[in-house]
């Protein structure tokens, strides 16, 4: 059987399925005659529960990280609280209540309670709860708890979607590919599939009822196809693909430490989207020679409190060492929208994709915008730091967000702390009337990165989530482009000033040759994604991609430029994957 979905991180997976669904536990009610009996199945059960968590705490510190496993020390720490277990002890014991119906009673209570409190942050420990409450449930009724983390073979992952706390756990030697039932190119679990190099294929709408774990599946996560039960030509067929597709890799792996310079000797910067100091390995392993856009809201919201002064400093001073002088662009908290922190409240809107997100956000809450700042600026002193201001719509906010910085410079003047007096401030281009006006705005600042992603969603009107409407979100839309060479056209026309994109689009391989056409000075992208566009860019001259990309302006609609753009990837014999 054959299904169609969203290819969101490229490669050939072919292994055995497991299917990822939190199974519904069915809870004896019948109670106990030997309370004290009972109380000490109940603390078996704790006991096992509390060597579960570390052995995946660890195992997830290993895979990716202190930062993604802190999680599962929040659920070691309800496992501690001696109230949630002495609440269930006394359920036993009072009511003579089975462990595992007095586990799930208290486990419910405390849900309840945390879930209806005023505060995000006690609020989201709600999840915390259920979740130890299962794996404590789950072991007492011997059924196995759902551990993506050690997995004993090659493993395909099917999940409705992967929260962020299950892709934290997974284990990466042995996940060979995910395919999802719902999600987009741009969401979460895409992002993390490319920055762990794994063919992914989402959107695939009810693909946890057609396949059964243990069956065997092949995940196409460049052409977005899912095969379930392939007959034998079908699996030599993507046997064969797979090892062409790792050979082009190794190929490709052979231009790491050459320059992105197409034949005539024009020369850009292919540089990497990252999310936290884990991803710098995979940057500098593909021969990424930069951060053209460090996401530090995961910072936050990988955090149970407001991150402070000092561990941001810490976070984005490692970055800095890490390229020895190759820049690296921080852009500011970017929250609001789809992105919450626990911590912070924040009124309910009607619409948060249109409401006060990102620098909006941070001019509210001035002092956390600050503290960002300054943690930026101290570091700054270990490398080659750039600021970049997310959501600018137009000049007031960039000098209102330059003037904050400045506040900042001057604090840290006169406390004597040093920092780059000269540091780079540039902004996100992902708002049509900042692109419309980008003119005007490159008098304020030293760079754009167009954030295509947004740009797409807010210019053609399309949720970048929606699957429903998936069909209408397209970079390649003419007016996409227009804008694109707008605010390419405006940077450059003052000397030192520079475009780069920090969009999916950057790292579309049928992209490069019209982006770098219309004189795109930087791409960032996901790691795994720069050897491919280096790839294309050597294969050209620059002229060749100047032709390409005044042809591509002349079509009237998105899927045109597409297909001009690939049979033009064709003819010139590149191979794409
Ligand atoms: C964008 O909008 O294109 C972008 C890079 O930012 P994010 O995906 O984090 O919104
Ligand atoms: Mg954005």
């Amino acid at each position: 059987m054959e299904k169609n979905g969203i290819g969101a991180s490229p490669g050939i997976a072919i292994a055995k399925a497991f299917v990822f669904v939190k199974q519904e536990a069915e809870i004896p009610t019948d109670t106990v005659e030997d309370a004290v009996a009972e109380i000490a199945v109940l603390d078996k059960a704790l006991d096992e529960s509390k060597d579960q968590l570390i052995k995946i705490k660890d195992k997830a510190v290993e895979a990716l990280g202190e930062e993604d496993a802190a999680i599962f020390e929040a659920h070691a720490l309800v496992l501690e609280d001696p109230e949630f277990a002495g609440a269930i002890r006394e359920e036993i014991k009072a009511n003579k209540t089975n462990a595992a119906l007095a586990t799930k009673n208290v486990t419910d209570m405390y849900y309840a309670t945390f879930d209806a409190m005023e505060d995000p942050y006690f609020r989201g420990r709600a999840a915390d709860i259920r979740d130890v409450g299962t794996r404590v449930l789950n072991n007492l009724l011997g059924i196995e708890n759902v551990d993506i983390s050690s997995l004993d073979e090659d493993t395909i992952i099917i999940a409705e979607d992967l929260a962020p706390s299950d892709t934290a756990q997974m284990d990466k030697k042995h996940v060979k590919g995910f395919a999802t039932d719902v999600g987009s190119r741009t969401s979460h679990t895409a992002i993390m599939a490319r920055s762990l190099e794994i063919p992914a294929v989402l959107g695939l709408g009810d693909i946890t009822e057609v396949v059964k774990t243990g069956q065997q599946v092949i995940v196409d996560g460049t052409t977005g196809e899912v095969i379930v039960e392939p007959d034998q030509k079908t699996l030599e067929k993507y046997e064969a693909d797979q090892k062409a597709y790792l050979e082009y890799k190794r190929v490709l792996a052979e231009l790491k430490d050459k320059p992105a310079v197409t034949k005539d000797g024009h020369e850009v910067e292919l540089v990497a989207n990252i999310g936290s100091p884990n991803d710098v390995e995979a940057v500098l392993q593909n021969g990424g020679t930069g951060v053209g856009l460090y996401r530090t809201e995961f910072l936050y919201m990988n955090s149970e409190v407001m991150p402070d002064e000092e561990s941001q400093f810490e976070a984005y001073k490692k970055v800095l060492e890490a390229f020895h002088g190759d820049p690296v662009i921080i852009r500011t908290l970017d929250i609001g929208g789809d992105k919450k922190l626990p911590y912070l409240e924040l009124e309910e809107e009607m619409n948060p994709f249109l409401g006060l997100r990102a620098v909006r956000l941070c001019f509210k809450e001035k002092n956390l915008f600050k503290t960002q700042l300054r943690a930026i600026l101290r570091a700054s002193v270990y490398g080659n730091a750039k600021i970049m201001f997310p959501m600018i719509s137009g000049v007031p906010e960039v000098l209102q967000a330059k003037e904050i910085l400045k506040e900042c410079m001057e604090e840290l003047d006169k406390e004597g702390v040093k920092y780059d007096k000269e540091i780079a401030v540039g902004i996100m281009v992902e708002i049509p009337a900042a692109a419309v006006i980008a003119d005007k705005i490159v008098p304020h600042v030293d760079f754009f990165s167009i954030g295509t992603n947004d740009l797409c969603q807010y210019t053609l009107v399309v949720d970048r989530m929606n699957q429903v409407i998936s069909y209408l979100y397209d970079p390649y839309s003419p007016a996409i482009l227009r804008l694109i060479k707008n605010v390419i056209q405006a940077s450059h026309s003052e000397v030192g000033k520079f475009t780069g994109m920090c969009g999916e689009f950057a790292g579309d391989p049928y992209a490069t040759l019209i982006l770098m056409g219309l004189g795109l000075d930087e791409f960032s992208m996901s790691a795994s994604s720069i050897p491919q566009v280096k790839n294309i860019v050597r294969s050209v001259t620059y002229e060749q991609a100047q032709k390409i990309a005044n042809r591509a302006l002349e079509f009237d609609t998105g899927a045109e430029i597409l297909d001009y753009a690939k049979k033009e990837i064709e003819k010139l014999g590149i191979k794409v994957v």
